[in-house]
């Protein structure tokens, strides 16, 4: 079998991608056909089948995932995350990165290889039609499309409208279905900033696609650059078999019964790989996998099914690429249970309990009350002290809500505020100001406090009303400013 990876010595390249003289190595991989290109096009249609669908699916009547930058308002599975849930969000974040650094100890780059939408849309979308415009690599194959006139017009007219498709999609996940429908359906002139993000992310996917390819994965992201740090001897990678393939030999087929004698001087031992560089010509990196585990390998498995091929039509058994671990391939034992296996697990644990314990705790509003910007407290006409507040109140629920302020003691305190009851919006958020006047009398001890109760006004019927009781230490003449621990305890005392 023809080595179909011979290059002249001054094409060799330096890197996978890069010639010796600089020049970009145009990597055409040769499609090998295999169980496992089976399976990840069925995963791959159907990943872009969720990716176009999620924004149309809706969730306790929200919008499944909603990203929406302007409100900071973020819906995930039918959960909004407003801008307050700082702690929420960072939970989250650490929650997918630990996720992420598990899956990699364990399965190792089986997200790049299987569902990364670079290597989906790319491997499934883009190729398929290059192949139908351009021709097959390898074999001299030609597209049903190859050769005719209009074929690279009709190549960059169909990355086109992919790319077009695949921005407003991604834009969907930021603004809705409803607003994209909108923008479609009237002129640019009236929403020039979504017009200019369609504009760009559409240029940017054609780039990336249509150019830019694999040197995504090589160059610019950064979970392959983290991969040596995130991988350990016992995480499962694609690997060639060293032990069993060297020395590589010729391409002779066995006898399909292996048990027949061999007449004949012996000839020296070979290992199983013929040498036939169909792994190098298939893979969308351009690197040979019999060289060792490297950074650029993306675990495709395009490798394991052209090797497979060649075993099975030499009658040698498969698997001479596969999926296994250094260890594995070294001939050690393999060890299930290691650090990181341990470790990760038991902080994404954490993780969720704490997720779960912050998410449970959350009231239908958020209420902090802090002292107002400037002089802490004023001399009021007629002998009073006042105390100039700030209350930001958030709605929490799905449905808009009117928030009442009241003081406790109102004999020797008065309350004025901006505005009274709060009306605010579902998720909405509002800052008014107001003013704590009080007697003389009532600042007198060390810590002298308002007691503020807020209670929904429009609470529906049959549920309980909402009520939270608030302190807020007051200030005078001979009183210092509180502390950090006072400020805290100003925030909230409870609620409902
Ligand atoms: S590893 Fe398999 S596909 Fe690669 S050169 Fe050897 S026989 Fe050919
Ligand atoms: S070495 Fe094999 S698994 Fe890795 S990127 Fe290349 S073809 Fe895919």
């Amino acid at each position: 079998m023809p080595s179909v990876h011979e290059e002249p010595a001054q094409q060799q390249p330096v890197l996978s991608t890069l010639n010796q003289d600089g020049s970009r190595r145009w990597i055409k991989p040769r499609l090998s056909h295999g169980r496992l290109l089976n399976r990840r096009r069925a995963l791959a249609y159907f990943l872009i089948l969720l990716f176009t669908t999620i924004p149309y699916i809706s969730l306790n009547g929200k919008p499944l995932v909603l990203l929406d930058l302007t409100t900071r308002h973020f819906t995930i599975f039918g959960k909004t995350f407003l801008p307050t849930d700082t702690l929420l969000l960072a939970l989250l974040l650490v929650g997918i990165f630990v996720l992420i650094f598990l899956l990699s100890a364990l399965f190792g780059r089986v997200w790049c290889g299987w569902a990364c939408p670079q290597t989906v849309y790319m491997e499934f979308v883009f190729r398929p039609i290059e192949r139908l415009f351009d021709g097959a690599p390898g074999r001299g194959k030609k597209g049903p499309l190859a050769g005719k006139p209009f074929s690279k017009p009709a190549k960059i007219i169909l990355y086109l409208l992919i790319s077009m498709y695949l921005a407003h999609t991604f834009l969907a996940y930021f603004v809705g279905v409803e607003n994209l429908r909108h923008w479609i359906t009237s002129s640019p002139l009236n929403h020039p900033a979504p017009f200019l993000v369609v504009l760009v992310v559409t240029g940017l996917m054609l780039f990336n696609f249509g150019f830019f390819r694999e040197q995504l994965c090589i160059i610019a992201c950064p979970y392959g650059r983290f991969q040596s740090a995130m991988l350990d001897r016992n995480s499962l990678i694609v690997t060639y078999d060293p032990r069993r393939g060297e020395p590589r030999g010729k391409a002779t087929r066995l006898p399909a019964d292996v048990s027949l004698k061999v007449v004949g001087e012996p000839s020296p031992p070979v290992g199983d790989c013929v040498d036939c560089g169909l792994c190098v010509a298939t893979c969308p990196t351009g690197i040979d996998i019999r060289n060792g585990l490297q950074m650029e390998c993306v675990n495709c498995t395009q490798c394991i099914d052209a090797c497979n091929a060649v075993m099975t039509k030499l009658n040698r058994p498969r698997g001479l690429i596969r999926y296994s671990s250094q260890a594995l391939i070294a001939g050690e034992k393999p060890r299930l249970l290691r650090p990181r296996v341990v470790i990760y697990p038991a902080i994404l644990l954490a993780v969720a309990a704490a997720f779960v314990i912050t998410l449970s705790n959350q009231g239908p509003a958020e209420i902090t009350i802090l002292r107002g910007i400037g002089r802490p407290f004023v001399d009021l006409p007629g002998g009073e002290i006042g105390n100039p507040i700030k209350i930001k109140i958030t709605n929490r629920t799905d449905t808009p809500a009117e928030y009442f302020i009241e003081l406790a003691d109102t004999k020797a305190m008065h309350l004025t505020i901006q505005e009274n009851p709060i009306h605010l919006g579902p998720g909405e958020s509002k800052t008014i100001t107001g003013m704590i006047a009080a007697h003389p009398s009532a600042l007198a001890g060390d810590h002298p406090a308002a007691k503020l109760t807020v209670t929904q006004a429009n609470a529906p019927a049959g549920a309980e009303p909402f009520v939270q009781h608030l302190n807020f230490t007051l200030m005078g003449k001979g009183q210092h400013r509180p502390h950090t621990a006072e400020k805290h305890d100003e925030k909230q005392d409870g609620h409902k």
